[in-house]
């Protein structure tokens, strides 16, 4: 059987109820858990606001989201490389109208078939909208975590292993047989 080993990274949580604080028993709805719930006690917010106690562990900076390419960003610049050409070919040739044409019903071709497939793109999200459900718009505030200062990791350190210890001699004097007790009168 493998122990798991006390990680020093405990989440802040609040309690229902108030508790004396693990350090000067200053009662206090704080507590400092462990993920894996191996360890956890109460603090109060004073000891927890104590460098010499614990502190707060930064939160990882989350890379930006990229946003998704839109298919709005697009249109303007298309419009925009059209207007340059049509612009450079009024400037340049001003007897080639025939290709100028074929190139604006080329264009709106394109536009028609773009404008289509926006339309099947936003079906496909109301659909796929309807049958997924739709995420939580506000998530709950991460909760801090804290690392404990190495004396005090190590003092609930020493009390996990005092606890297992216990635990152990437990589970062996359970194990042991019974004494007799009949015999014994
Ligand atoms: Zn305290």
């Amino acid at each position: 059987m493998t122990t798991p080993i006390l990680k020093n990274l405990y989440t802040h949580r609040t309690a229902t109820t108030e508790r004396p604080c693990f350090v000067c028993n200053q009662f206090t709805k704080a507590v400092l858990t462990t993920d894996n719930g191996l360890d956890w006690f109460y603090t109060c917010t004073s000891h927890l606001n104590d460098h010499g106690f614990a502190t707060v562990v930064p939160e990882p900076e989350k890379p930006p989201p990229i946003p998704p390419k839109s298919t709005k960003k697009k249109e303007p610049t298309k419009k925009e490389k059209n207007a340059d050409k049509t612009t450079k070919d009024e400037k340049d040739t001003k007897d080639s109208t025939e290709t100028k044409d074929e190139k604006d019903e080329k264009n709106e071709d394109e536009k028609n078939k773009d404008e289509k497939k926006k339309d099947e793109k936003s079906k496909d999200k109301k659909e796929t909208n309807k049958e997924q459900l739709p995420p939580p718009i506000t998530s709950p505030p991460k909760p801090k975590q804290y690392v404990l200062h190495r004396d005090i990791f190590y003092l609930r350190e020493s009390n996990l292993n005092k606890k297992r210890r216990e635990q152990k001699i437990q589970s062996l004097l359970e194990q042991l047989p019974s004494v007799p007790k009949t015999s014994l009168q």
